[in-house]
């Protein structure tokens, strides 16, 4: 729902000769991506990292003498490894609230320069973090459930590696290297899960912002990635609009679409890194 109508305030800021102004593209920084991982997933990639490496050595003495208590120690490895996690994933949920908190500003001022450029109007005071709380919430929530999947994945194909290692008496380089890949697998995914969370939250803060000013049209802005969506890639520059009466009029000479369904917006399919920016409409 519109809490103000940016389109009065702009006319009354400026005579604008334009029937249509397009807000400047906001492109998240990937160092936010880079926090997001550093901080909130690292730490559980590097405690998996260090558990395999104890994992790896118990494995190793239990294949050469295989006695009957060894299996418990490696079992004690895993769960020493999981209580770690336990401990850790408090601090993790407070540096993920940051994080979420310090991305919701970080696109707040965004938004604010690219009205302010676009149309002189300051929405300043008008704008607080308390607008798109429950957004905020939602990813907080996610992102924690993914934090927890990502060691819960760690810990069950560790285990698995462990256990039908011991079963069929592999040699303790293999399940090494399998040890260690299932850690690679869990790094890889969290930088993954890091820019696609980044991409998804900064995408509907952005629609939100919008709404909340009373805009409704806005244009796809492709990623230009090197294996785009073909459909994503042919949308770009095109209109939208939800909102049925705009539907069908022309803007700046094209033609205003009814929008795909919402979770093929920009940046909401995985790893989809297309945008969208904002159309003032003035008549
Ligand atoms: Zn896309």
């Amino acid at each position: 729902m519109p809490r103000y109508d940016l389109a009065s305030m702009a006319r009354r800021q400026r005579n604008f000769r334009r029937s249509a102004i397009v807000f400047r593209d906001i492109r998240p920084p990937a160092m936010l991506a880079t926090d997001l991982y550093q901080r909130c997933y690292k730490p559980v990639v590097d405690l998996w990292a260090s558990a395999a490496d104890t994992i790896i050595a118990q494995y190793a003495s239990t294949i050469d003498t295989m006695t009957t208590d060894a299996p418990a120690d490696i079992s004690g490895a895993i769960d020493g490894a999981s209580n770690t996690f336990d401990r850790l994933f408090i601090t993790l949920t407070a540096s993920l609230r940051d994080w979420v908190l310090r991305t919701e500003q970080w696109q707040r001022g965004s938004w604010r320069g690219a009205v302010l450029s676009a149309t002189g109007v300051d929405l300043g005071t008008l704008l607080g973090p308390a607008d798109v709380r429950a957004t905020m919430d939602t990813y907080i929530e996610w992102n924690t459930k993914l934090i927890r999947n990502v060691s819960d994945e760690a810990r069950k194909k560790i285990g698995d590696a462990v256990f039908s290692g011991l079963t069929q008496r592999q040699p303790a380089r293999d399940v090494a290297a399998r040890i260690r890949e299932v850690v690679g697998m869990s790094q890889r995914r969290s930088i993954n899960i890091a820019s696609d969370q980044l991409s998804k939250i900064s995408s509907e803060l952005a629609d939100e912002r919008r709404r909340e000013a009373g805009l409704s049209v806005w244009q796809w802005v492709s990623s230009h990635k090197l294996h785009p969506r073909e459909w994503h890639q042919a949308r770009d520059g095109n209109l939208y609009s939800e909102e049925a009466d705009m539907q069908g009029k022309t803007v700046n000479g094209k033609t205003v679409a009814e929008p795909p369904a919402r979770d093929d917006w920009p940046g909401r399919p995985p790893y989809c890194g297309c945008r969208s920016k904002s159309v003032l409409v003035l008549d």
